[in-house]
């Protein structure tokens, strides 16, 4: 067993805090990390909140990791000690249903284990996140660093990185095709990067005007004001391809109205019941798509890292004190970070 560090959430109404914890020897399969960076997701927020009601206590959030293999098991080839590494959004999965065996571990048909508050298959202990000095993890979840990326702004990669390259592939956007991106936080300024580097004409969707120049200089040849009604009746039928990034339910009608007949509206930002209530029309008379999509499997996590070392694409991040965390929250819901806060472990020692 390793004694490790790390912030919680005890319930969720209260901030989160320092806890000392258990973290098990590793298993022969296993990888055992010492945490440098780990990102900040608003999926940390929702969770440490409980805002999907399906958070387990103590939480510590926390699945955006890089860091330093400081022990291997006996089985373990993957990887060895010393290696810049990197964990995401799972740390394990059946491993033999046709989800798994497609590389879709993500859709595992009994479930994946989440990087926290998930049940570890073998010992049933609450898996406990990122936001600490350690992790122990299965060999096959764990991804390489490449070594052109800065680790500090690879950690996003993880999570806002995958689940915007993810759908975007799978959906084959390619040169040309007009891709509209709805909201300009960790996720969506990963979106424009990634859209663009596909060869995509790129739009923001954006509730702030003021980040038009800022989303230009992230790629997007376009911004819509999403508030402004003119703006949007004037894309009208306009889009191959959306990728929403609303962390928050919303009307889904205007943006599908951007979209061209067989155009595709992509969620990955909500996970709760659509309300308003979509006009079926919007679909049928075009026939449009709507779509979602969970981060990515381990080997595509993998592609997305050294896609980024190859196309030069970097997270924009903001270093934080891991004891500034509670007010890191705040900042993300005011929607005042450019644009995703990176935890430096090395403040956690102090
Ligand atoms: P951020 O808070 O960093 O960014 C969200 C952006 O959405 C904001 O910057 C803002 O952009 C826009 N936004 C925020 N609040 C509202 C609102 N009330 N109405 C309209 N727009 C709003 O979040 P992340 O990028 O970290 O995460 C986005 C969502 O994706 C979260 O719900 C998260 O849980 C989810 N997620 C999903 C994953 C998946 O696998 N499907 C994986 C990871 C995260 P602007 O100011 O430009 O309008
Ligand atoms: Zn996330």
């Amino acid at each position: 067993m390793y004694t490790a560090i790390g912030y919680a959430a005890q319930s969720a109404t209260t901030p989160l805090a320092p806890m000392t914890f258990n973290r098990r020897s590793p298993r022969p399969d296993d990888v055992a990390i010492e945490i440098l960076y780990c990102g900040v997701c608003h999926s940390d927020i929702h969770q440490a909140r409980n805002e999907w009601g399906i958070a387990v206590y103590p939480l510590m959030p926390g699945h955006e990791i890089v860091g330093k293999v400081t022990e291997v098991g006996a089985n373990v080839s993957k990887h060895k000690v010393g290696d810049l590494v990197g964990v995401g959004c799972m740390v394990d999965s059946c491993r033999h249903c046709e989800a798994c065996a497609a590389d879709l571990e993500q859709y595992c048909l009994e479930g994946p284990t989440l990087t926290y508050a998930t049940p570890d298959r073998i010992d049933g202990s609450n898996t406990m996140g990122g936001y600490s000095n350690s992790i122990v993890v299965s060999e096959h979840f764990v991804v390489r660093i490449p070594e052109k990326l800065n680790p500090a702004a690879a950690a996003p990669i993880l999570c806002a990185g995958i689940t915007t390259y993810s759908p975007l592939k799978h959906y084959g956007v390619k040169a040309g095709d007009k891709v509209g991106v709805l909201g300009m936080g960790g996720l969506g300024h990963m979106g424009i990067k990634f859209a663009k580097a596909m060869g995509a004409e790129v739009t923001l969707f954006t509730r702030s005007a003021s980040k038009a120049e800022e989303a230009r200089r992230q790629g997007a040849d376009h911004v819509i004001v999403s508030t402004d009604a003119e703006q949007m009746k004037a894309a009208a039928g306009r889009f191959d391809f959306l990728l929403d990034t609303i962390p928050v339910q919303h009307d889904l009608n205007p943006y599908l109205e951007t979209l061209r007949f067989d155009g595709v509206h992509i969620l990955v930002g909500l996970i709760e019941p659509v309300d308003p209530a979509l006009h079926a029309a919007n679909l049928v008379m075009k026939r449009r798509v709507l779509a979602g999509s969970l981060i990515g499997g381990i080997a595509e996590t993998q592609e997305v890292l050294d896609f980024c070392a190859e196309h030069d694409i970097s997270c924009d991040i903001e270093m934080l004190d891991i004891k500034h965390i509670n007010e890191a929250y705040s900042r993300m819901i005011a929607g005042d970070v450019k644009y995703r806060f990176v935890i430096d472990m090395a403040t956690l020692k102090a």
